[in-house]
């Protein structure tokens, strides 16, 4: 059984992708903590960050890298809150590595860790 991530990359559910190249995808969170809460995971699917092969955490990185400044500018956000939940004492419900880029905002009252929790 593949994750829903899988599920999202294969076009089998509907999900609101900003980015896509080979190894990985961007996509915007069903339940956003803030307008513009976007997720970026591996094409393939790995459980937790230990489990992702170096070449594939690159490009993971380099999509993530990409990603920030877009995400920011596309909702005139402040900053953003760049995490993973990985593994599920962590909060991780979705067993496919994602990255959390969350826009904040001036005053918007969110510390680092609630504001991926979900
Ligand atoms: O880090 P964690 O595993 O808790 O985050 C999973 C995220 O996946 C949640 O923010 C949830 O809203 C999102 N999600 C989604 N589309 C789905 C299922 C979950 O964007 N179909």
């Amino acid at each position: 059984m593949s994750t829903i991530f899988s599920q999202i990359v294969e076009g089998e559910i509907p999900a609101r992708v900003v980015y896509e190249d080979e190894t990985t995808l961007a996509f915007l969170d069903a339940n956003p903590l803030a307008p513009g809460h976007t997720l970026v995971i591996p094409k393939d699917e790995y459980e937790r960050l230990n489990d992702v092969p170096e070449d594939v955490a690159t490009d993971l990185y380099d999509t993530i890298h990409r990603m920030v400044p877009a995400v920011e500018e596309a909702v005139d956000a402040d900053a953003t809150t760049v995490a993973f939940n990985n593994g599920e004492a962590a909060g991780q419900e979705v067993p496919h590595v994602h990255c959390h880029i969350v826009p904040r905002f001036e005053g918007d009252g969110g510390g680092p860790i609630h504001a991926v929790a979900g």
